[in-house]
């Protein structure tokens, strides 16, 4: 199900075309509206005039979360604030939250994205969303729901919360769309089962997951508990919220809305644009938004690029699963490594249930991680041997898999806090000056 076959199955010299056509007017928006980036451009001795190809982009500096937060509240936008109808602002997971101004064009962009993200996992006006992402200051909730109504599908927007509420309603309304963070459909399947509910039997068909970073192995567990199709997508509030990328049925990378946003994939240390299929942090840069315009802005993901087309007839270029943050890169004794590499064995443990908080602390000046983790309902907390040998085994595999020996917990089921929307992995109680 292609929304917009126009857009999303044009060939590359067409849409490349349009994307230097819409660069060049976006570098001279921001040039001529935001003293921030005049002076920017001019410290690097450039102009907007200096666009003659997509390639001279990376002569441009980058745009940085920092710079944003310096602009809150109202301080970048690029549209004069009167034609400012909406506001959204960052979850602020990793430090003060940033704006977006959407003009009455970039609701409508939104809502386009969205449908195409919804379409990848063929919904249609036949479909009723449960639409499970927060509504609010958050974008999961608002963009999610404008992308469904202009596919025509029922929207039922019921935010996060309420889990048991939700599967009633699931079940009443006949929900088949289920838009939520990974973990939070995760903790509907749970709260299902203890109301002696399957979850496979809930009328769910697809799930369009996204938000947080998770894994494969996640993803094969919400499938197989839920009997669902899980999908990633993928944005930010800084660009536009959900509907930057969208997985399609094909489940090989992730479609980026590329005649809306330019990526690049940079080396997060040197800044040079690294290529196809390299991994590095990704850069986007607006084409089309007009109240939040940014160029190079440095999204600190973690992902490479494919830009082969996609079985699926779309052309547009695919960014693979986020493997996280910049920011949430560990480097423990020496070895770097992202919380969703643990994830993606922690889920494979049969003994232990997909609940798990990575604890680090920093003992005689050294980094030292800790996985707590859920043991399975079935496993009797008191058998101690048992747990022991569990632990050890998770604590092989992790070293076998990584190179790295960490210390592993057991707790009990249902003691690792349950979240509505992003889940919080890394609880860091490092002493850093
Ligand atoms: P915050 O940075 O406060 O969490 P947002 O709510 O705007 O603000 O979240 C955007 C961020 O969420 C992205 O930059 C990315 O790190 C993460 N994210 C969004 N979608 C995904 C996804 N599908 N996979 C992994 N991470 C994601
Ligand atoms: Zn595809």
């Amino acid at each position: 199900m292609i929304w917009n076959k126009e857009y999303e199955c044009m060939d590359r010299k067409s849409l490349e075309d349009l994307q230097l056509k819409r660069l060049k007017e976006v570098a001279h928006r921001v040039f001529e509206r935001l003293l921030f980036y005049k002076r920017k451009f001019e410290e690097s001795h450039l102009h907007p005039d200096d666009i003659k190809s997509l390639e001279d982009l990376r002569k441009f500096p980058f745009t940085r979360k920092s710079d944003l937060r310096e602009g809150y509240p109202f301080g970048l936008f690029t549209a004069p604030l009167e034609k400012i109808v909406e506001f959204h602002i960052s979850s602020g997971t990793t430090g003060k939250p940033v704006v977006n101004g959407y003009t009455r064009k970039d609701i409508q962009i939104w809502a386009e994205v969205m449908a195409r993200a919804l379409s990848c996992a063929g919904t249609t006006s036949r479909d009723v969303v449960h639409n499970a992402y927060g509504y609010g200051l958050f974008t999961g909730g608002l963009g999610t729901h404008y992308g469904a109504q202009l596919i025509g599908a029922k929207t039922i927007p019921i935010s996060g919360g309420q889990t048991k509420r939700q599967i009633t309603i699931m079940q009443d309304f006949k929900s088949t769309v289920l838009t939520c963070t990974p973990s939070y459909a995760l903790h509907i399947a749970e709260v299902a089962e203890e109301m002696g509910i399957n979850p496979r039997d809930l009328p769910l068909r697809v799930g369009i997951l996204g938000a947080e970073t998770w894994s494969e192995s996640m993803r094969q567990e919400i499938e197989s508990r839920l009997g669902i199709e899980a999908l990633d997508i993928y944005g930010l509030t800084e660009i536009i919220g959900p509907g930057v990328a969208q997985e399609c049925e094909v489940k090989e990378g992730m479609h980026l809305f590329e005649d809306h946003f330019l990526p690049e994939i940079i080396d997060p240390k040197t800044g040079k644009v690294l290529k196809e299929g390299e991994e590095g942090e990704l850069v986007l840069t607006t084409l089309t938004r007009e109240g939040t315009s940014l160029v190079r802005y440095r999204t600190g993901d973690i992902t490479h690029i494919n830009y082969q087309p996609c079985e699926c007839g779309r052309t547009l270029a695919r960014i693979g699963k986020i493997k996280g943050r910049a920011d949430d890169m560990l480097i423990i004794r020496g070895v770097n490594l992202f919380p969703s590499q643990i994830e993606n064995i922690l889920i494979q443990i049969d003994e232990a249930e997909p609940h798990y908080q990575l604890i680090l602390e920093r003992r005689k000046g050294l980094d030292e991680l800790t996985v707590e983790l859920e043991t399975s309902p079935h496993i009797f907390f008191d058998e101690v041997r048992r747990l022991e040998e569990i632990e050890a085994k998770i604590k092989r595999e992790i070293e076998d898999a990584l190179g790295l020996r960490i210390g592993v917990k057991l707790v009990e089921p249902r003691t690792i806090q349950r979240s509505m929307g992003k889940a919080k992995r890394i609880i860091d109680k490092r002493k850093l000056k």
